[in-house]
């Protein structure tokens, strides 16, 4: 685990599985019809429990019809030992050409707001896009971890973070830290 402060916050790194984190709230790399999926959303409904989730879910699309990219709503953790779940939706990676850039950053820092109005402190993020959605990792990585600083110099949250799965992913996020923050 590396820690850096930032302002009166502090941005962490970690490795592991993000269902297992006792913490305000836990993002997931949600689908824009929130229906659940694989990769960490599979990992986030099994752990939380399917039926629980999938019913706040469809409530929140009744009302919105769907989450564009960037954007991002609450529900309870139900089973998980977070208390909530933010979910946010990542750009596609078709290219570099149609905005990924900005949709990414949105949707941490709409997810760190999002946070802040429901005055939750303590947040982490999985590696948002860098899964089937073919995010190229660094630029990946770059991008959040600037939202996060910028999210944690505003006082948006107490602390905020990233959960890599995977020993390389968590060296290749740590070597970008240094650099960022
Ligand atoms: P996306 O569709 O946004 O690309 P994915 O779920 O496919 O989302 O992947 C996002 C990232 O989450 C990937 O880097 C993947 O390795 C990681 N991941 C998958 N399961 C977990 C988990 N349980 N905890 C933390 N990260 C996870």
């Amino acid at each position: 685990m590396r820690q850096y402060t930032i302002g009166t916050g502090t941005l962490f790194i970690r490795e592991g599985d993000i269902t297992r984190l006792d913490i305000d709230a836990i993002v997931n790399a949600a689908n824009s019809r929130l229906a659940g999926g694989g990769g960490v959303d599979g990992a986030i409904h099994s752990a939380a429990g399917y039926m629980e989730l999938q019913g706040a879910c469809r409530a929140i699309i009744d009302e919105i019809g769907s989450l564009p990219a960037g954007e991002a709503v609450i529900t309870p953790g139900f089973k998980l030992p977070a208390k909530n779940i933010i979910h946010t939706v990542g750009p596609i990676w078709r290219g570099g050409g149609q905005d990924e850039p900005r949709k990414l950053r949105n949707a941490y820092l709409n997810s760190l707001k999002l946070a802040a109005e429901n005055g939750l402190r303590t947040i982490a993020f999985p590696a948002i896009s860098c899964g089937v959605y073919g995010y190229p990792v660094e630029d990946a990585a770059h991008i959040a971890l600037s939202a996060l600083k910028e999210g944690l110099e505003a006082g948006l949250v107490g602390e905020a973070g990233m959960v890599l799965h995977g020993q390389p992913a968590y060296e290749l996020w740590c070597s970008v830290a240094d650099e960022v923050v």
